[in-house]
């Protein structure tokens, strides 16, 4: 398994939930989308070790189960911080695809070429390709500005409480 302590949440989302599930695994988590209307899913994901989070107000009061109330994804992953007190030490950012939650291998900057923009060929390090759907992602000013907007809702700097990225 890991060798490291990483984060060991895994998350399954509801279904209306994609955007919350995308910056989840930005932080490194394993975000899964489920459907949780279906009444014996949610006991069977816990059983899994799975926090189901969702906004139906049927399993508001579900145990071990996170509600969230707001409806703009950015409000969404706040609540979900703070109601977990998810801090930044552990978090292993960007180490996942936003879209299939895979876990991202380093790459070469040779084996990037061709799959990505030339100027990102040029001038970006720190290539990491998806298993699953073969995404390229490396670290830019993309990324820079949503660890901006992370700090925004966050105590969390850039530079404290661990590196970005690494091993
Ligand atoms: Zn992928």
């Amino acid at each position: 398994m890991s060798s490291k302590p990483g984060p060991e949440k895994l998350f399954a989302l509801d279904l209306m939930l994609g955007k919350l599930a995308k910056w989840l695994r930005l932080l490194g988590f394993d975000a899964r989308m489920k459907d949780l209307s279906n009444p014996g899913e949610v006991p069977l994901l816990l059983s899994r070790g799975f926090i189901p989070v969702t906004r139906r107000e049927k399993l508001k009061e579900t145990v071990g189960v996170v509600f969230i109330e707001s409806d703009r994804a950015f409000d969404q992953l706040k609540e979900v911080i703070s109601r977990l007190s998810i801090d930044r030490s552990g978090l292993k950012m960007f180490s996942r695809c936003m879209v299939c939650s895979a876990p991202l291998s380093h790459i070469s900057k040779e084996d990037a070429f061709g799959g990505v923009p030339d100027f990102v060929f040029e001038t970006a390090t720190d290539f990491r390709k998806c298993p699953e759907c073969s995404r390229i992602y490396w670290a830019g000013t993309h990324r820079k500005r949503m660890l901006e907007r992370l700090e925004s809702i966050t105590e969390w700097k850039q530079d404290a409480g661990g590196q970005d990225g690494g091993e």
